[in-house]
């Protein structure tokens, strides 16, 4: 202050020759910090509106250069004649921003990941989820202090809401009021001043049929909640499928692998194999089925809105391990009819090796 001539410079903490960006971006953060709509307190109001009359003077090239003169020449009257002019102005604004910062808003939304089993995403049907959203804490109803605010000066810039620190030259916003200028003395024990809490949110979800991998589900109204009364925000859930124990999902199709008999790959015949729905189909096995060969059954794959995929059935010969008794005799003839001599006889090798170390 020089001579009860306000430093507009000062007030926005930019430098003289500071330009026309480097001022709004200025004003923009400072607004933010001491808006009505975050600070309750009184005095905030009061360096809004002097954050706003400095910018409403720096912002205008002639209101600018008028101050300036003004400024230089120490002149008190003529400044009290300036603020005069601009005063109405100041008050407008002022009252605009009250009744913004009043007007009930939207709450924040949510956006999270929601994992599927394929079953549930090819069905659809009901899910229960669970998630953390903020609240108005119930304990202040929001405000955020335990009965009326009763307020300090912060000690760390004696009320300035800015101040020098570390390596910037310049004053920064006050860490320790958060550039407020004061410290609530009773914040609310529940929110810690914060006049909301996180509380876990329990709610059945709707999935529709046919729900693909990276598709959104909007839940209106179940994001945080609103502020000043204003409705709340909305739950987003970004699908995403689990692996699943028997099925590949390839685009609409599903591929599952089968273990046939080495008769019933050779013979053909009949088997079954599991479907999405939890039951079996019956599939026919063509004499000669190659280990790896593939069925197709049509209809039985992942849904969508144009028809359901298909079930690939991919096919594996099961080979019995360590066969014993009749079964090896027969595979031994079997061996025989094919002319296989190399086949082992008798036992396996197996039982030899541990006959030969328990040493009968
Ligand atoms: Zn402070
Ligand atoms: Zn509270």
């Amino acid at each position: 202050m020089k001579k009860g001539i306000k430093d507009y410079y000062q007030i926005l903490g930019v430098s003289r020759d500071a330009s026309l960006d480097e001022i709004k971006s200025a004003y923009r953060r400072l607004a933010k910090l001491y808006h009505p709509d975050r600070n309750p307190d009184p005095s905030a109001e009061e360096k809004f509106k002097e954050i706003n009359e400095a910018y409403y003077v720096l912002s205008d090239e002639e209101r600018r250069k008028e101050y300036d003169s003004i400024f230089s020449s120490g002149d008190e009257k003529r400044f009290r004649s300036f603020l005069d002019y601009i005063q109405e102005f100041i008050k407008e604004v002022i009252k605009a921003e009250r009744e913004r910062g009043k007007r009930p808003r939207k709450g924040n939304d949510i956006r999270m990941k929601l994992y599927l089993t394929l079953e549930e995403a090819a069905f659809g049907g009901e899910k229960e989820i669970s998630y953390d959203r903020w609240i108005d804490c119930p304990d202040c109803n929001g405000k955020g202090v335990q009965g009326e605010a009763q307020t300090v000066v912060c000690h760390a810039c004696g009320g300035k809401g800015r101040r020098v620190s570390g390596i910037f030259s310049f004053p920064r916003p006050c860490s320790v009021c958060r550039g407020k200028g004061f410290i609530i003395k009773n914040p609310c024990p529940t929110c810690f001043g914060r006049g909301r809490v996180t509380t876990q949110a329990r709610i059945k979800i709707t999935i529709p049929p046919a729900t693909e991998e990276g598709e959104v589900l909007k839940v209106p109204g179940k994001g945080h909640s609103g502020f000043n009364g204003g409705p709340p925000g909305d739950l987003y859930l970004k699908v995403f499928l689990k692996e699943h124990p028997i099925f590949k999902k390839v685009n609409k199709d599903l591929i599952v692998e089968k273990k046939i008999s080495y008769p019933l790959a050779v013979l053909g015949g009949v088997t079954k194999v599991p479907t999405l729905e939890g039951k079996e189909e019956e599939i026919f096995i063509q004499p000669g089925t190659e280990c790896g060969s593939t069925k197709t059954i049509p209809g039985k794959g992942f849904p969508s809105d144009k028809g359901r995929g298909n079930l690939i059935v991919t096919f594996r010969i099961e080979v019995p391990k360590d066969p014993s008794g009749k079964l090896r005799k027969l595979l031994e003839k079997v061996a025989d009819e094919l002319g296989d001599e190399g086949v082992e006889r008798g036992e396996s090798l197996g039982k030899k090796i541990a006959k030969i170390f328990k040493g009968s």
